[in-house]
């Protein structure tokens, strides 16, 4: 067996420590070929020691002056670069194989997209890619011959219930509608006038996954089923009325497939992303992942329950920007990462992230999704003004 090379984009947040794990347990299959990271010198300085890529990433000359130096003391060779134009280049170069695409938010689309145009596969677990320019990585895939797999565990989930060939599309497939479930995360029955005084600690404090704290306020505000919604709608060419999403406040089956006929075929297992990453490593075949197995007897009960987009306003401002298209949904990406990072500074409360994001999404019109350029414009320009009304506390 040829051992596959694998860029780790955001080798040391969550999904990148699962994913080392993984290549942990098989270097007769894999090997981390280049790790990035965005400042943690320590963490990837204790990554390079273990994996010893021929890579390291880090954003700035500094930080990556500052890891050459411990490298070589240690007499390590890994080679360390910095900046984004480093990110490109690694997701693309021919030696590589696999690309883990796990940096948070807006900054991994450009080396995500670049690994894509090299017809790589790639593993994505950076769902903002899809929602800020799904057309266009999407049709990066295919031009490409890259091969896409979702990490995230709903879309890895309804992946695997898929037929093989879903890309002849989900009505010739018999598909009636994708079932993407969500656990509501902390705050599902919190009496509503409690929300208004939900501390980031609260918020980050999720009752079945551990995970950054971005997708963590995400979970909270439910914006993370919305850009789910999103994100499914690009990977599996699916309409917004054939998602639906689910309460399932276990977190055990993971997403399903309805079709046709009534079957109904789902995934379950432990919340351990360890099984969607392990899974998009070996396609199509299956390997060790380090998760404990299932234990149905001990969960004995699963429960059901239609989504409140009352109380999860996020989650209606994502069908919504579906049916504007074009840039609508990068304009809605960029002013949720500005309120979640000033909700997690504590400048902004939490109700204001899904009242913030609405009033971007008002203020500012959707252009179409040309190129990168497009939506790189609209990503700036519905930053700036979500900064400007937390600046100017319009929703404090
Ligand atoms: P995290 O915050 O734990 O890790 C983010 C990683 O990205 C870190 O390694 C960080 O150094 C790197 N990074 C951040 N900004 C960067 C930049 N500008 N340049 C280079 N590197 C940068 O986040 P996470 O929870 O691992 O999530 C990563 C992605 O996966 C997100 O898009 C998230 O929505 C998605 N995801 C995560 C989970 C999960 O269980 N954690 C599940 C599904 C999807
Ligand atoms: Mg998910």
């Amino acid at each position: 067996m040829t051992v596959q090379n694998i860029t780790v984009l955001g080798s040391t947040g969550s999904i990148g420590v699962s994913t080392l794990d993984v290549i942990r347990r098989h270097p007769d299959r894999y090997r981390a070929f280049a790790l990035c990271a965005h400042s943690q010198v320590d963490k990837l300085f204790e990554q390079c020691r273990e994996f010893q890529p021929h890579f390291a990433v880090l954003r700035d000359a500094t930080l990556a002056t500052q890891l050459t130096e411990r490298l070589r003391a240690a007499g390590l060779a890994t080679e360390v670069r910095h900046g984004i134009e480093a990110l490109i280049e690694l997701s693309a170069l021919p030696e590589v194989d696999a690309v883990m695409a796990a940096i948070v938010g807006a900054a991994g689309l450009e080396p995500t997209l670049a690994a894509a145009r090299a017809g790589k596969r790639v593993m994505l677990a950076n769902k903002e890619v899809l929602v800020m320019a799904g057309e266009l990585f999407m049709h990066a895939v295919h031009a490409h011959g890259a091969t896409l797999l979702p990490v995230d565990s709903e879309h890895n989930a309804i992946f695997q219930a898929l037929p093989a060939d879903f890309a002849r599309g989900l009505d010739a497939c018999g598909v009636r509608r994708i079932l993407l479930t969500a656990s509501g995360g902390p705050f599902r029955n919190a009496p509503l006038d409690t929300l208004a005084h939900v501390t980031p600690e609260q918020a980050c404090a999720h009752p079945n996954w551990v995970m950054g704290r971005k997708i963590s306020v995400d979970s909270a505000t439910m914006m993370n089923k919305g850009l789910e919604v999103i994100e499914a709608h690009w990977l599996f060419a699916a309409p917004p009325q054939q998602i639906q999403v689910v309460v399932h406040p276990q977190s055990v089956i993971h997403s399903a497939v309805e079709y046709a006929d009534g079957s109904v075929l789902a995934q379950l297992g432990n919340p351990d992303m360890r099984t969607p990453i392990a899974y998009a490593m070996a396609w199509p075949e299956r390997i060790a992942a380090g998760v404990e197995p299932l234990d149905l007897f001990k969960i004995a009960r699963l429960d059901f329950h239609a989504p409140d987009f009352e109380r999860f306003r996020c989650l209606q401002l994502a069908y919504d920007v579906l049916t504007t298209g074009g840039t609508a949904s990068a304009i809605l990406n960029a002013a949720n990462e500005v309120a979640v990072a000033a909700f997690l500074e504590r400048d902004l409360p939490f109700l204001g992230i899904a009242r913030l994001n609405e009033a971007v999404l008002s203020a500012l019109p959707a252009g179409t999704q040309g190129n990168l350029g497009d939506v790189m414009a609209a990503d700036v320009e519905a930053r700036h003004l979500a900064s400007q009304m937390i600046r100017e506390r319009r929703f404090a």
